[in-house]
């Protein structure tokens, strides 16, 4: 069995960077990279809002330069998942990968969450060409155009709201006749001239020709198809966090997220976490790669205080 001083699981900006800072800090850390090699932004087109790119980046582009950043200081990427792990011994931590298994002295989880798919046509092949799961992140390209917003929580109705900063049209097509968003959000959404509701309708295809064009509305009630011409389909129907097998190992809170304190450790001395995992509320590389760096710097902070 491989013993590591510090393993890192997943490779999207808070592993990647959290290796950086292990490295530099001469921990040699393993990273475990998961079958995204470089996490959501491997899918991004662009990024605008990433500091350092005033002309902006593609996602992949940034996956490069980070793992190539973190490998010159000594991390290694190893392409694998894990499948298992132990931690209900304390360190040494044991880590079963598809093909290995693994001690190590301290963990960094990074394993990100995923927005919630429609899982309708269109949807996949049109993400970046229009389809977005997140405002904050392209609400700028939308600039003057006609967009959908699909979900009617909290999330769905913010990025709504601030969608209409940029564009002439919001419909927010909701599968239920109210929305679950809380009533300040709800008033709020209600009084904007730009917001209008597409109620007890589901999104069934995603259409267009290179870019977004269409969108086909199923009325639940009725059954009724209409087409709805539009430049943009925002998807807000929740995030996943890929934490299934770090349940009875880990603390999560009640939306399966990791616990981490101000030292971003989990509920086992440790083991750390950083990035979407243990964050529901920022999901940006910018705020993932912060807590990268700090579950990097206190990863070393704690190995010197076991010494
Ligand atoms: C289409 C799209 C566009 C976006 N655009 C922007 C943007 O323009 N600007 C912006 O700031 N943010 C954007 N985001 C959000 C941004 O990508 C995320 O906030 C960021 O990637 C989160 O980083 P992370 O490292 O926490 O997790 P992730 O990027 O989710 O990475 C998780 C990593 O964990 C790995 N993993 C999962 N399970 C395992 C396992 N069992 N074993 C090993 N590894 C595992 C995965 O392979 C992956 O490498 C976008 C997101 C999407 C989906």
């Amino acid at each position: 069995m491989q013993k590591e001083q510090v393993i890192i699981i997943g490779s999207g900006p808070a592993g990647l960077t959290a290796a950086l800072y292990a490295a530099r800090a001469n921990l040699k850390p393993l990273v475990i990279s998961g079958n995204q090699l470089g996490g959501q932004i491997s899918i991004t087109n662009e990024v605008e809002n990433y500091p350092g790119f005033p002309e902006g980046a593609s996602g992949p582009e940034l996956v490069e330069l980070m793992q190539k950043q973190a490998e010159r200081f000594g991390a290694r990427v190893l392409i694998d998942e894990v499948t298992e792990v132990d931690f209900s011994e304390g360190s040494p931590f044991h880590i079963k990968t598809h093909g290995d298994e693994f001690k190590a002295d301290a963990v960094i989880v990074a394993v990100g969450a995923s927005p919630n798919r429609l899982g309708i046509p269109g949807e996949e092949e049109f993400i970046g060409r229009g389809v977005s799961f997140c405002a904050t992140c392209d609400g700028f390209f939308f600039r003057d155009k006609d967009v959908l917003v699909i979900g009617g929580g909290d999330s769905a109705i913010e990025e709504a709201l601030f969608l209409t900063r940029f564009v002439t049209r919001v419909r927010v097509i909701h599968r239920r006749d109210e929305l679950r968003a809380g009533e300040a959000l709800k008033r709020r959404a209600f009084e904007n001239e730009k917001i209008e509701f597409v109620w007890d309708s589901v999104l069934e295809e995603i259409r267009g020709d290179g870019k977004v064009e269409s969108a086909f509305v199923r009325n639940v009630k009725t059954d009724d198809i209409v087409t709805l011409d539009t430049d943009g389909v925002f998807i807000f129907i929740g995030h996943l966090p890929n934490s299934s097998f770090f349940k009875g190992q880990l603390e999560l809170d009640k939306k399966g997220y990791l616990i981490t304190d101000e030292r971003m450790m989990t509920s086992v001395p440790g083991v750390f976490a950083a990035g979407e995992i243990q964050d529901s509320i920022f999901r940006q590389i910018t705020t993932s790669v912060g807590q990268g760096a700090a579950a990097g710097m206190m990863t070393e902070r704690w190995l010197e205080e076991q010494e």
